[in-house]
């Protein structure tokens, strides 16, 4: 490398902490975050519901000409393409989304989010990058830049993609389905990453094996036979009905599940009636449905039926007026699987690089992400996705890394101490593209 011999004369006479490479390319990180948390603050006043990431795609596109990219815009809707060919090699994907929530922002930063927007379901709200997604666009950014900087040390294909939709799972399917992997080089290895609230700025955390789970979305159209609020014996009230499906639903995971299996039934919206006096016809309820295999997937997806006709039939509801369970399989997200082989030679690097106090091995979480369609499009590509760590280290002092005391993703008041997500994910990013890319002769 460039510089080796310097950089490790200067690395011994400074600190023995930091190999003399990162120390390099620490310094050209740092050299660009003034540059970078402008981009961000910018990224987060403007941030765009799933689908309709318009304004960042435009953003993530230019930024990424100007570093040399071969740029294709309108992949999967508004997904973004990036190829840089620098000679033969592996081919890495990495990516980064760039969607925004139906969140009202709470934070009170002075750059704050005042924007409203309407979901493709047509629900009105305030827009916040309550998920981090901007420091994800950011970090992409700065990767591009570095990797663009460093050409002459690594030998391959990047495919960089700034992908729509990741909240409501349809992004990484709708860029794959519009030809990700036909019209552009086809990628040996996928990695992302991911801020996380649950960790100290500036911590990584890596998970191989299971990382994120399966999410299901599941609606229960309970009827029954409404009437009279006084007549309640000519009825059959949906609202008792749900309310019992809504607590034997709870013996699914308690009793059913193999206790070594993780899995999560929330029913997470219940709506009926009209009325003090009037017994509704039906009651709706939507649940959000977590495992990590498909045999828990399907034993709980199947026991939700079960556990809804039989409450009915319970209830005494007609023939013709049994419960309608509705899978949203268009909604489905699959479990993330990062590869072990590239997830622990990836961890590996990180303890080079940061020091193994920053590196931590998390255990898998029920959230979800559609990352996991890059590997399971193809088994081949070898991915990952990693954490790095988000919350403020003065709060994380406070509160010891009390989870009920810390804004979680997806919060109004979720606000991560930006330059620290941004500046270790970009050396991490690099590092980790290096681990794949990098000329090791
Ligand atoms: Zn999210
Ligand atoms: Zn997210």
């Amino acid at each position: 490398m460039r510089n080796r011999l310097l950089a490790l004369l200067l690395a011994g006479a400074t600190t023995a902490a930091a190999p003399a490479a990162a120390q390099d390319l620490r310094a050209a990180i740092r050299a660009d975050m003034p540059d970078l948390m402008t981009l961000y603050r910018d990224l987060h006043a403007h941030p765009e519901l799933s689908m309709q990431e318009t304004r960042s795609a435009a953003r993530m596109a230019e930024e990424a000409r100007r570093a040399g990219f071969t740029v294709t815009t309108g992949v999967g809707r508004t997904g973004v393409v990036a190829v840089m060919q620098n000679g033969p090699g592996p081919v890495l994907l990495l990516r980064a989304d760039m969607d925004a929530l139906p969140v009202e922002e709470q934070t009170g930063l002075p750059f704050a989010s005042h924007v409203r927007g309407t979901s493709l379901t047509g629900v009105e709200s305030g827009v916040m990058h309550a998920c981090g997604h901007d420091t994800h666009m950011t970090t992409w950014v700065a990767t591009a830049r570095r990797m663009a900087a460093m050409r002459s040390q690594w030998s391959g294909t990047l495919v960089m993609i700034a992908q729509p939709g990741e909240e409501i799972g349809a992004g990484a399917k709708a860029m794959l389905d519009d030809g990700l992997y036909t019209r552009f080089p086809h990628p040996t290895h996928a990695i992302a990453f991911h801020d996380s609230a649950s960790l100290p700025a500036g911590v990584i955390g890596y998970s191989p094996g299971p990382a994120l789970a399966n999410v299901d979305s599941v609606d229960i159209d309970v009827r029954g036979v409404g009437g009279h609020g006084a007549y309640p014996h000519t009825t059959r009230d949906p609202i008792v009905l749900a309310s019992r499906i809504v607590t034997t639903l709870q013996t699914l995971v308690s009793r059913e599940l193999n206790p070594l299996d993780s899995a999560v039934v929330t029913v997470g919206s219940f709506h009926a009636g009209t009325k003090h006096n009037i017994i509704s016809d039906d009651a709706r309820l939507q649940l959000t449905v977590r495992s990590f295999t498909p045999e828990v997937r399907r034993q709980l997806l199947d026991g939700i039926s079960r556990i809804a006709r039989g409450e009915a039939l319970a209830a005494g509801v007609p023939e013709d007026r049994m419960p309608v369970v509705t899978v949203r399989e268009a909604e489905f997200t699959p479990a993330t699987v990062n590869s072990e082989g590239l997830a622990e030679r990836t961890a590996a690097l990180f303890r080079t690089e940061f020091g193994a106090a920053r590196v931590t091995r998390t255990p898998p979480v029920m959230g979800g992400e559609d990352f996991s369609r890059y590997h399971l499009a193809d088994p081949r590509v070898e991915s990952m996705i990693f954490w790095v760590g988000g919350v403020p280290q003065a709060r994380w002092d406070a509160t010891h890394g009390d989870p009920a005391q810390l804004p979680s993703l997806h919060s109004a008041f979720w606000a991560p101490d930006a330059d620290a997500v941004i500046s270790t994910a970009t050396e991490a990013m690099v590092v980790a593209a290096m681990g794949v890319l990098g000329r090791h002769a």
